[in-house]
């Protein structure tokens, strides 16, 4: 059973001068091949925490990943700590050191004594070379545990991950099958209610797992199989859903990784539901998503792309006079479209949409403003935005803005 952990060594990272990404990706790649991670640590460039640091990991982790302090500076410690856990000494590897030298001589520039570093490896181990750039990575194999150590820099350690680490666990037999996620979304239960209901299943389920997820207002479940093959894991996840469905499938709405578009339509067709559409901003944008989704006959009744005034006042109905008075980009308007629309298209929920898309004001009001009403059951509620960017991405700001409101 692999117990891998991730060491990232540089006081940057300890003084919150730059992110740990390396962890982070390195973390997401091993896990997709099976093998747990069960350690993160950061340590600055100090020898005696780093000698802790590796000896700590030595005893409890069969797969250790290094990144970074293996340059050719002073600060750089990573090679010099590891030799001396090892007990070995470091060897110079005649390609990397030939890379180096020609690096700086076609640069006209001096090689110092510490360049030689670069190209140092450990007697008795294997060394990574690079193709995007000069560091190498280094392999050694220390009592049954295996250590990797990768440059710092993201580009060179996922380049030497991916084409080197990953294949030679691959070789070793040690990739164990990959986990497959499938997100499930529910409405109108709480996270702690969902929780409950499924606590056991939580608990007690080991392929696929489940885990509650927070996500950006939906109650969310997360299911991870482990498997050789997508069909396998669509198997176990397809099992372990059904049980799902069983305790609280009343509240179910859609998988996680849908877009709100297919959100909306999943929950119309299941609610047996229909939607018609006014839209000014959007100029149709609305309608052209939602049909973008198979089976939307049944649902969608339509749009009216209702641009000017005079196509609000001819097509709509909506009365010259508010127009003149309130101004087409107004609450009131936004309300009349959305109510107008319902009753022509004898929907139960229309939705309208009227802003400024830019780059000039209207009304006074700025590029941005958007108002949305939804008509349903016979109540008619309005939101005002104020969305940010070019023309475009107001027009999408808007679509998405809409599909939310109406899947809440
Ligand atoms: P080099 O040979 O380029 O000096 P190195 O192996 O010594 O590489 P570091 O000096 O530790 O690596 O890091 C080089 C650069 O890589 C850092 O300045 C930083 O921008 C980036 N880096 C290092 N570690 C990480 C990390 N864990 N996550 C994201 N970026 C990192
Ligand atoms: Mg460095």
């Amino acid at each position: 059973n692999s117990k891998c952990e991730i060491i990232s060594v540089g006081t940057e990272l300890l003084l919150g001068q730059i992110v740990d990404t390396n962890a982070s990706w390195l973390s997401e790649k091993l896990n997709n091949i099976g093998l747990n991670v069960y350690y993160h640590q950061t340590v600055g460039d100090n020898f005696n925490r780093l000698a802790s640091v590796f000896e700590q990991a030595q005893k409890r982790s069969n797969i250790i990943i290094v990144t970074g302090g293996l340059g050719p500076t002073e600060d750089d410690l990573t090679r010099e700590v590891a030799a001396s856990l090892f007990e070995t000494d470091l060897k110079l590897d005649e390609p990397t050191f030939q890379e180096v030298q020609s690096y700086y001589t076609e640069r006209n520039l001096t090689m110092t004594e510490n360049n030689r570093k670069q190209a140092l490896y450990f007697n008795g181990g294997e060394v990574f070379h690079n193709k995007v750039g000069m560091a190498p990575g280094l392999h050694f194999e220390h009592k049954g545990v295996l250590w990797f150590f990768l440059p710092g820099v993201p580009k060179e350690m996922k380049w030497i991950a991916t084409e080197k680490v990953i294949p030679f666990l691959h070789d070793k037999g040690l990739t164990e099958g990959k986990l497959f996620h499938r997100i499930l979304t529910f409405q109108g239960i709480g996270e702690s209610a969902l929780e409950t209901e499924l606590l056991d299943l939580i608990q007690g389920q080991t392929n696929p797992t489940i885990a509650p997820l927070a996500g950006n207002g939906y109650i969310m479940i997360r299911l991870t199989a482990k498997a050789n093959k997508e069909a396998e894991a669509d198997k176990l996840l397809d099992d372990t859903e059904q049980l799902v469905h069983e305790r609280v499938g009343d509240y179910f709405f859609g998988y996680g990784d849908q877009s709100l578009d297919q959100q909306l339509v999943h929950l119309l067709s299941k609610h047996e539901m229909t939607l018609s559409a006014c839209e000014s901003i959007t100029g149709g944008q609305f309608a052209s998503t939602i049909v973008a989704n198979k089976g939307v006959s049944q649902l969608f009744k339509g749009s009216i792309i209702s641009y000017t005034d005079e196509m609000k006042e001819e097509i709509v109905g909506i009365p010259h006079n508010l127009l003149q008075k309130e101004g087409a980009v107004s609450e009131a308007c936004a309300k009349l479209m959305a109510d107008n629309t319902q009753r022509m298209a004898n929907s139960n929920l229309s939705i309208s949409f009227t802003g400024v898309a830019g780059p000039d004001e209207v009304n006074g009001y700025e590029p941005g403003t958007v108002f949305i009403a939804i008509n349903y059951n016979g109540e008619t509620k309005c939101e005002h935005y104020h969305f940010s960017g070019d023309r475009n991405q107001i027009r999408d700001e808007a679509v998405q803005a809409g599909l939310k409101q109406l899947i809440h």
